[in-house]
């Protein structure tokens, strides 16, 4: 990071609208930025929690301080990185409430895994589907299917607000790491033309602050994402070459810890153009056509 960040309001509850709270976890990283952001939904007798964060004590505290004298109605998680789900069983433990959203993943653990590694111990007790919901006194949740950072990743808007929380989708901060072998370029390009047909009014991303123009930062994103990929096409046509020269290049001047992870969204990019046939491999090597 560039800058050191201004003191946060870790362990606290803000309102940021009436029926939103934010509480922020302590984990922050280059990967978390200033840690898992944590929603409690609803301002009635019964709330829902949005991704519970990290298994911390001080994390769990705060957001039962936040639910109060409210229940805890559902558990959703958007995808199940290590920052995000691993509070959920231990929430359900201490409250009862149901663990309900994104589907559980099963993959290896070996293989290098720049992005926050997957929660092995997350058991949801109802999986929703695209345009699903769950409801409490006063929100609605619709599921919105948005695989491509993790194939498992929802989305859930609140009915009725344009709220739409965002996970690790679409975040202010940052692109997401897209890291094969689960996640998948083509599926997030679509999953990004998904949002940028809604008419949402605001973004809460589980990391950074909230997006007011969700739309123009989709478009952005979307472009994005194609002029790093006509990058590749670029800097192929001059040599083949190994995912490593080619970041070495495109990550000029990117905080070097974050590398590895950009590693693994132009291996997302390359994997999703052998696909369309652009291009190939021969070893470590990639070049433009079929290898
Ligand atoms: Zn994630």
């Amino acid at each position: 990071m560039d800058a050191p960040f201004p003191p946060m309001p870790y362990a606290e509850a803000e309102r940021l609208e009436p029926l939103v709270r934010r509480v922020l976890a302590r984990n922050p990283s280059p990967f978390t930025y200033t840690g898992t952001q944590t929603y409690v939904v609803g301002a009635g007798e019964a709330v829902a929690v949005i991704d519970p964060g990290p298994d911390e004590p001080e994390h769990i505290d705060a957001i039962l301080d936040a639910v109060g004298d409210a229940r805890i109605s559902a558990i959703v998680c958007t995808h199940t990185h290590r920052d995000h789900s691993p509070a959920a069983g231990p929430l359900a433990a201490r409250t009862g409430a149901p663990v309900i959203g994104c589907a559980y993943l099963s993959l290896d653990d070996d293989g290098p895994r720049a992005d926050a590694p997957f929660d092995a111990t997350y058991r949801p007790d109802r999986v929703l589907a695209d345009g699903e919901t769950i409801a409490g006194p006063d929100w609605t949740l619709v599921a919105v299917a948005t695989p491509g950072h993790t194939s498992n990743h929802l989305c859930y808007a609140l009915a009725g607000t344009g709220a739409l929380f965002t996970g690790d989708h679409v975040m202010g901060w940052s692109t997401s790491v897209i890291a094969p072998p689960d996640g998948d370029m083509a599926d997030y390009m679509a999953s990004l033309e998904k949002l940028y047909a809604r008419e949402d009014r605001v973004y809460y991303p589980a990391h950074g602050p909230a997006v007011d123009k969700p739309r123009q930062l989709v478009r952005g994103m979307i472009g994005h994402r194609r002029s790093r990929e006509n990058q590749i096409l670029k800097l192929l046509a001059e040599t083949p070459q190994p995912i490593s020269a080619l970041v070495q290049r495109m990550y000029k001047g990117v905080d070097e810890r974050l590398w590895p992870a950009a590693g693994r969204s132009v291996l997302a990019h390359l994997i999703d153009l052998e696909r369309r046939g652009r291009v190939g491999r021969d070893g470590d090597d990639w070049s433009l056509g079929d290898g």
